[in-house]
Formats: C-alpha cells, sequence, structure tokens
C-alpha cells in the first residue's frame, strides 16, 4: 500500500511516513493509490463487533507494513480507553429513518477525538521505533487544536504548537487548549480568522528549511490517518442499521470537507451508501462549488458553528483530484487559481463531483431553530454543527436510513444552545472543573517569520 499526492509531484511514501509528513512536498495532500475494497461478506461479518474490532478489520489494509497486527491493536485499544461511551460512536433515533450518531464522547467532547487519540498513538509507536523526535504544528477553528493538544500532551518525542484565531473560539474550547501544563504543549492565538491560521501552517510546510529544521508534522484534517480513522464510524453505524443488505444515507456537517470524505472513502470500499449529504452553514462554498461548479472564495462569517467557519476547504482537493480522472497537473492548476479567489470546476468533475455528493446550508435561524425542535420533538439537546447537519438531512431523508454526524457536545457550544433552548448544557463530570484551570497561552501576529523565530526557539523535543 502507497501514497500518493493529489498534486502528482511528491514522492511516494508509506502509509507511516505519509502519516509522519501531513502535507506532501508539493504543496498536495497524500491519497491511497488504490482504495483497499471489503468484500460484502466481511461488511456483514461487522455486524456485533466491538468498535475496535470494526476499527481494525476496516483500517488494516490501508497500513500496508507500517504496524504489526499486535502494535495496531494495542494502538487502537490505547486510543479508545478514555472515551466516555463503550459504544464509542453510539447511535440514538430522531424521528423514523432519522438517526443521530454521536461522536462527542472523546476527552474534547468532539468527533476530532476520534482521528487524534488514534494517530497520537501512532506517532508515538513508530517515532520510538524510528529515535526520532518531531515539531507538531496545527491550525485550529476550535476543535482540531484541542484534540491536538489532548492526543500529544506529555509525550516526549512531540513539541505540539496549535494556532487557532483570536477570540474566535469558544472559551470551552480555548481553555481545553489553554489549561494543559505540560511543557510541550504551546498555545498560539493568532490575529486573524481561520484560514489565516491554516494559511500560516501551509506555509510554514512550503518553507522547506525551516521544515526540515525543526523536523515539522501536520496532524490537520489534511493527515490522511486522519480522514482514515474516520471512516470507520461509517461502517460500525451503516452496519448495525442492517448494511450491507439495506443502504444507508449520510449527512456530514462539514467546513474542511474532512469528514465527508472519510464518508467517501467507506463507499469506495463497498459500503452501499446511498447519498452522502454535504451540510454547511453559512460559509457555504462546498454547498455552491457542488450545485453551480464555482469554488469562489469569500468573507469569513463568524457563525454560531464556528467549527465550520471556513472559505477554503482543504480536503476538497482529494475529491477534486478523483473527480479529474487523477490528473495531479490539473489539481495543481486549480489550487493556483485559488490563491487568486477561486476555480471554476469543468463539466466533467462536477457531474462526477455530483453523482457522488448532494449538499444543503443551514443559516443562523434555521440552525437555531433546529436546536429548539429537536428538543421539543426528541428531548435531544444538539450541539449547533450537529444542528445544521440534522436542519439539512430533513430535505434529504427517504426510505431508508438517515444517519446525521453529532459532531461536538452541546457543552462544548453552551451560548448558542442557552440561546435556542433556555437551558444551558453542563459539562460531563469527568471536565466539571475546566473553568478552575489557569491558563497559559501566546498571542501572534499573522506573520510567518516571527511565527518560525517562536517555534525554534519554544520546541523542547
Ligand atoms: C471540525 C468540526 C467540523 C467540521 O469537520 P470537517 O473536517 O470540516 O469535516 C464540524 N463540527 C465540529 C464540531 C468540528 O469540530
Amino acid at each position: 500500500m502507497h501514497y500518493v499526492s493529489t498534486r502528482g509531484n511528491a514522492p511516494t511514501l508509506t502509509f507511516e511516513e505519509a502519516m509522519l509528513t501531513g502535507l506532501a512536498r508539493d504543496g498536495g495532500l497524500y491519497v491511497p493509490a488504490d482504495v483497499p475494497k471489503m468484500a460484502q461478506s466481511d461488511i456483514a461479518a461487522l455486524a456485533g463487533l466491538s468498535y475496535e474490532e470494526v476499527a481494525f478489520r476496516v483500517m488494516r489494509p490501508f497500513l500496508g507494513d507500517s504496524f504489526t497486527d499486535a502494535e495496531f491493536e494495542d494502538i487502537i485499544a490505547k486510543a479508545y480507553a478514555s472515551f466516555g461511551h463503550d459504544a464509542r460512536a453510539p447511535l440514538v433515533q430522531l424521528g423514523p429513518n432519522h438517526h443521530l450518531l454521536e461522536l462527542f464522547h472523546g476527552p474534547t467532547l468532539a468527533f476530532k477525538d476520534f482521528a487524534m487519540q488514534l494517530i497520537g498513538q501512532m506517532f508515538q509507536v513508530a517515532l520510538a521505533k524510528r529515535g526520532e523526535k518531531v515539531t507538531i504544528v496545527g491550525a485550529t477553528s476550535g476543535d482540531t487544536g484541542s484534540a491536538a493538544i489532548e492526543a500529544f500532551r506529555g509525550l516526549d518525542a512531540v513539541d505540539v504548537f496549535i494556532l487557532y484565531p483570536h477570540g474566535r473560539v469558544s472559551e470551552v474550547q480555548r481553555r481545553q487548549m489553554t489549561t494543559p501544563v505540560e511543557s510541550n504543549v504551546h498555545a498560539l492565538a493568532l490575529h486573524g480568522h481561520f484560514d489565516d491560521c491554516q494559511g500560516k501552517l501551509k506555509d510554514m510546510f512550503n518553507d522547506f528549511t525551516f521544515r526540515d529544521e525543526v523536523r515539522l508534522a501536520g496532524v490537520n484534517s489534511i493527515n490522511w490517518a486522519r480522514v482514515l480513522a474516520q471512516v470507520v464510524y461509517y461502517f460500525s453505524s451503516a452496519v448495525s442499521l442492517g448494511a450491507p443488505a439495506r443502504e444507508v444515507s449520510f449527512t456530514v456537517p462539514t467546513g474542511n470537507f474532512g469528514d465527508i470524505f472519510a464518508g467517501y472513502i467507506a463507499k469506495r470500499m463497498g459500503l452501499p451508501i446511498k447519498q452522502l449529504v454535504v451540510a454547511t452553514n453559512k460559509n457555504d462554498i462546498l454547498h455552491r462549488a457542488l450545485s453551480t461548479g464555482d469554488y469562489t472564495t469569500g468573507e469569513v462569517f463568524s457563525t454560531i458553528s464556528p467549527s465550520m467557519d471556513i472559505q477554503v476547504s482543504s480536503n476538497f482537493e482529494r475529491a477534486l483530484f478523483d473527480a479529474y480522472d487523477r490528473d495531479g497537473s490539473a489539481v495543481a492548476q486549480l489550487m493556483d487559481e485559488l490563491k487568486g479567489g477561486g476555480f471554476k470546476i469543468s463539466q466533467g468533475a462536477l457531474q462526477r463531483l455530483q453523482a457522488l455528493f448532494v449538499s444543503g446550508r443551514a443559516d443562523e435561524a434555521q440552525t437555531s431553530a433546529a436546536i429548539t425542535g429537536y428538543l421539543k420533538r426528541t428531548g435531544e439537546i444538539l450541539c449547533p454543527h450537529s444542528a445544521v447537519g440534522t436542519y439539512v438531512a430533513e430535505a434529504h431523508i427517504g426510505p431508508d436510513p438517515m444517519i446525521t454526524l453529532a459532531t461536538a457536545h452541546p457543552a462544548k457550544f453552551p451560548d448558542a444552545v442557552e440561546a435556542a433552548t433556555g437551558q444551558r448544557p453542563p459539562l460531563p463530570r469527568r471536565m466539571a472543573d475546566l473553568y478552575d484551570r489557569s491558563e497559559r497561552v501566546t498571542e501572534v501576529e499573522n506573520n510567518l517569520e516571527s511565527l518560525e523565530t517562536l517555534i525554534r526557539e519554544r520546541r523542547t523535543a
């Protein structure tokens, strides 16, 4: 099993190399050269297994010989041991044919824990074997950063630096990043938007001198290993609702196209997924691109679902790569045009994308109304991102089960939830003291040189 870049101009890598690298050296993203297929009988055999067993069987074919079976079993066991629910990703029914996949029982209360806890364990095993240390730099709209810090805190082979947009993350998100006491954890509040954070991260990866000097590693959703970890819950949930004998659909609240792309991989592996519904908030570039082919970036709006306040959707590049028949130079050209403000997807590529994905958007009022309505009709309290999902899902529910991904716990976004319901959702008891811990953070300007200097100086590994 090997991995190729979406821009066709970087070395092919093993799973472990692609995981430790993150972004390809030609600026592209790594994808598997071939997607392994799972036979329908092997999918049927997942029924009744634990989440960990499903995870092993779904991910194993992608790893090549990066880890032994015993190592990988141990990695999976450790990754999910800290979750607050034995099922890891339980399903709750919202209505006839509508189910909610609760992905918020991990240590930072968002679905990012599924991938981040796993790659924390994988980094540790891989780096120990190699006798190497790395500097992880991540950009976050809130949840990736807290999940990364939680997964890497205290590991001696890594320093973890997280860039988040100053003043634009929720208090719970901020505190999860600024309260860990370990000296290898560095929270950086950047004066700008999430897209600025992500832009600076990409610039660091493209500065090869810096990249090699600090041995930069990326754990953003551009990291293939993260996408792979997210493929698992598409299988576990679909099988528990009758797949492969029955088709299921998924609605995925998304901004960076990471989670929904994992669903697309599940489908390519053979999981019978009928519809993959992309749900965006008011920052609807993905909805516009999939409906009209016009991928033009605009202003970033701050919404009550801040983890999706994004105009440049990094993982969409992976979908474009397949839609353009894996033509890396065509993708590289689109990404060049994007620097100038946007591009038009070709007719052929758009038709392929539209055969795979449908999309919808929820504005602020619709999101709030969904939170209010679902509480009244089902007793479930949704986080605003999950509410974007349920709102968009409603237009696509048919005779087959629809699964909407609940991407965060409502207590992570208490202001929006309280405004919609009059109730302030409490934090789970295991993190009730979050508001009492002291914070440690450095404010930084949106400037590459000063950021690189700071990282050089602060590094402990
Ligand atoms: C990160 C995040 C999303 C969006 O995830 P994508 O990688 O863009 O698909 C949605 N909801 C929450 C709560 C998140 O943290």
